[in-house]
């Protein structure tokens, strides 16, 4: 009988590998970084190939290490960070170019064209995505148009497109599979999200042939085996990592969300089987599929969270670590109401205002680094608040808490005054690795290797933050924000 899931987590600076017991505890993690390539100002691409031996070497030093051979392992999970684009030749399995990462700009000029003609209300409609440079669409386009060949490859049938995702299931089934799950393919901007299909009018508009594409499958489906030690392996779950995360974080009934606090942070809120279109600039995106039913979502992004922390620690150089901001948030003279708003790049949902840039407003003589520090946590929470409201106002789903992951989140200064200002009470499990536990418990449960009431006990709360704020104080925090934010946007010219 095998005794452990594996989940292969590739995210955008890293690959891992975790393993999982039949308690779905967590029993161990392999890690490995590869290189970011960075060409131009705005490019950031990875090798394709250094990513499957990436996944590859952490895959093998796990099973190598807890001395586990085919047999005992039940299935595998697949998340894999989302929208980065790779196409390679199904012949040789080379890529015909590196792979163009999801923070890369340089299609930027095609989106402006794609909205100068009017695509961007069709966009919304099909695909529930706005028009831009962050979705894998022109970049798909990019590499069909640059890359001497790629036209001729395609059109012989020779040329595959995919997510990273159906670049690591193609390699792992050694060529026998180019598949990908619905949750990828709702971020390419060429996948209509109503129909469950390629969409025919947003591949000819981006002048990409069908041929390449890959066949799209429930995200619990079989995505065919992996073999080791001459045992197939199946890999029974795919999932973009935000979905993954919902999904690890048990948010499977309507009107369940999760924020996960990173660099950035990613609010996903479940809508059930009803795509909910947002007039407060969210994403509409797909949760998941499975056995044949969509489950949609909500998503919202704060471009700087945890990156705000770090600016206090390597540019302003007034902490050492991020956990000191707890101590020092606590230590914050109350008279004092520095506001920060760390629009360094511009500010997401809900103002999408690229020409906003960070500010601190509110320093008198005696403010000093506690009342940055508590004014940059804030920021995090009241940005947070911005993209929630959103979400409630466009879906009418009234939140009972917010089950919350990523590193930042164990700041507990920022958890609680999270829960005053969202009036929301915050939920922080004792496993904040939700990504790699979602498609385990995926993958778990396709296999008959757990139960569904079986995971459903495994929600262990380390803390719930409970909202203890008074309302005048809170409204008082709300309008000095506002206050700031306007003062902040559209500053560059
Ligand atoms: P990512 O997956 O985006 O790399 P993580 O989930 O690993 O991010 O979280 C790391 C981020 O959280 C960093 O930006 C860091 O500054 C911030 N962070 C980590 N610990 C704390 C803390 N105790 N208080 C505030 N911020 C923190």
């Amino acid at each position: 009988m095998s005794s452990y899931i594996v989940s292969l987590d590739q995210g955008t600076t890293s690959s891992r590998a975790v393993l999982f017991n039949e308690q779905a505890q967590i029993v161990d993690i392999t890690q490995r970084e590869f290189t970011q390539h960075f060409l131009k100002p705005g490019w950031v691409e990875h090798d394709p190939l250094e990513i499957w031996e990436c996944q590859l070497g952490v895959l093998t030093e796990l099973l190598a290490k807890n001395n586990l051979k085919g047999v005992d392992i039940a299935a595998i999970g697949i998340t894999n960070q989302r929208e980065t684009t790779v196409l390679w030749d199904k012949n040789t399995g080379k890529p015909i170019y590196n792979a163009i990462v999801w923070q890369d700009k340089r299609t930027i000029e095609t989106c402006e064209k794609l909205i100068d003609n009017d695509w961007e209300p069709i966009v919304r409609e099909k695909t529930g995505l706005l028009v831009d440079a962050y979705f894998s669409g022109t970049k798909v386009k990019w590499i069909l148009d640059n890359v001497e060949g790629a036209r001729t490859l395609a059109q012989s049938g020779d040329l595959l497109f995919g997510t990273i995702d159906t670049w690591l299931i193609w390699n792992l089934t050694q060529g026998k599979v180019h598949a990908t799950d619905c949750s990828n393919a709702s971020r390419t901007m060429f996948f209509n999200i109503n129909s469950a299909q390629w969409d025919g009018d947003l591949l000819k508009v981006l002048d990409i042939p069908s041929t390449i594409l890959p066949m799209v499958k429930d995200s619990n489906a079989h995505f065919g085996d992996y073999q080791i030690d001459g045992i197939n392996i199946p890999i029974r779950a795919v999932l973009g990592d935000q979905q993954a995360a919902l999904y690890g974080q048990l948010s499977w009934q309507k009107g369940e969300a999760k924020n996960t606090y990173g660099t950035g942070c990613f609010m996903l809120l479940n809508t059930g089987e009803e795509r909910v279109i947002s007039d407060s600039g969210l994403l509409t995106t797909i949760a998941w599929r499975t056995n044949n039913t969509i489950t949609y979502a909500l998503e919202g992004s704060v471009f700087i969270a945890g990156s705000a922390v770090q600016w206090l620690r390597d540019g302003l150089q007034i902490i050492e670590c991020a956990e000191q901001t707890e101590e020092l948030a606590n230590a914050a003279d109350n008279e004092d109401h520095v506001v920060v708003v760390p629009a360094f790049s511009g500010l997401g949902t809900p103002y999408w205002d690229m020409s906003a840039r960070g500010a601190v407003f509110g320093l008198s003589l005696g403010s000093g680094k506690a009342e940055l520090a508590r004014g940059t946590l804030q920021a995090i929470a009241l940005q947070t608040y911005d993209v929630l409201t959103a979400m409630q106002n466009d879906s009418g789903i009234k939140l009972q808490a917010l089950k919350v992951d990523g590193g930042a989140i164990a700041n507990n200064y920022l958890a609680q005054f999270q829960a005053d200002i969202l009036e929301v009470a915050i939920e922080r499990p004792k496993n904040l690795e939700s990504t790699a536990t979602g498609v385990a418990y995926m993958a778990g449960l396709g296999v008959g290797f757990w139960t569904e009431a079986f995971i459903q006990q495994q929600y262990d709360i380390d803390y719930r933050f409970n909202s203890n704020m008074a309302a005048e104080q809170r409204e008082k925090y709300l309008a000095r924000w506002k206050k700031a934010i306007k003062r902040t946007r559209g500053w560059l010219d």
